[in-house]
Formats: C-alpha cells, sequence, structure tokens
C-alpha cells in the first residue's frame, strides 16, 4: 500500500504548516513576474484565512518572502484570487 504524504508550507503569516492543497502560493515567476497558483521561482505560501491574507502587513510580508516590489494592483488581485477560491472548494 502506498501512502502518499501530503507536501506541507507554512503560511508566511500565522506561520502554520499546511497541506500544501490548502494554502495560495505566490510566486516570483523569473520570466513573468509575480503569478498565482504557477510559475517558476521563488514563492511564498499563504494560507485561506481571511486573517492571514486580510493582515495590513501581508503584503509587506510578501515583498520580503519573494524579494521583489509588489505592485498596489497585486493585493487587489490576490485578495480577488483568494475570496473566490473560497468560495470554489475542491
Ligand atoms: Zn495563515
Amino acid at each position: 500500500m502506498i501512502q502518499q504524504n501530503p507536501v506541507l508550507r507554512v503560511c508566511i503569516s500565522c506561520r502554520k504548516t499546511y497541506d500544501r492543497k490548502d494554502l495560495l502560493k505566490i510566486t516570483k515567476d523569473y520570466k513573468q513576474g509575480i503569478m498565482l497558483q504557477k510559475g517558476m521561482g521563488r514563492s511564498a505560501y499563504i494560507c485561506k484565512s481571511k486573517k492571514c491574507y486580510s493582515d495590513s502587513k501581508i503584503k509587506k510580508k510578501l515583498q520580503k518572502a519573494l524579494k521583489t516590489f509588489l505592485e498596489p494592483e497585486f493585493v487587489e488581485i490576490f485578495e480577488k484570487e483568494i475570496t473566490s477560491y473560497n468560495n470554489n472548494p475542491h
């Protein structure tokens, strides 16, 4: 019997460990810039708890984790994405 271990990642906001599937991945793609749930490059993870993604410091934390500057529009896209993610459990 093969048992698959979940891939665990830490939320950059609450620092709790979650299954990769339950986190939103933000990647600084080396070609295309910031991407959600895809891309290759430095990545940060955030859990779907409202407390985390609506944290006023989340942008700063992301910038630090990704070592990049995030456009103000990014936060808007990111919030939309995570909200729709929460509304579509799969
Ligand atoms: Zn969190």
